[in-house]
């Protein structure tokens, strides 16, 4: 089975067998193509995923995050971030009501980051209050 580069967006490049390609198809991600028997495919094996091609591929098939781009926005589950904690406690983290019109809060009981907006509005962060 060939091997491919991971530099580069296999997609976005199919001549460049991963190892070249254009600027800003760089590869942050890549997915496994099965060799299917009687198919007919280009190439298969890992194949390298730029930033669009990765959000466009999402959802069907099963992206792995290339080393070093684990915390790209596009593997990062911030938009469901859940919160199992009935009634939680807040307590209030800013020492003064940060720019955007919030406190920093952390649930007592698990310690998960949230803004805070007005006496009770809740916006859930996520584990470190990094992931704004
Ligand atoms: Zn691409
Ligand atoms: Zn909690």
């Amino acid at each position: 089975m060939p091997r491919h580069g991971m530099q580069y967006c296999l997609i976005c490049n199919p001549d460049g067998n991963g190892t070249s390609g254009e600027d800003g198809t760089e590869a942050i991600a890549k997915y496994y193509v099965e060799n299917i028997q009687d198919k007919d495919q280009i190439t298969t094996g890992w194949h390298a995923l730029c930033e669009g091609c990765t959000e466009y591929l999402q959802g069907t098939v099963d992206i792995t995050p290339l080393d070093g781009h684990e915390n790209h926005p596009l593997f990062s589950d911030d938009a469901d971030v859940t919160h199992e904690c009935d009634d939680p406690t807040w307590t209030k983290e800013s020492l003064v009501t940060e720019d955007g019109g919030f406190d920093w809060v952390r649930c007592d009981n698990c310690n998960i980051w949230a803004k805070r907006y007005g006496m009770n509005q809740i916006q859930l962060v996520g584990e470190t209050r990094d992931q704004r």
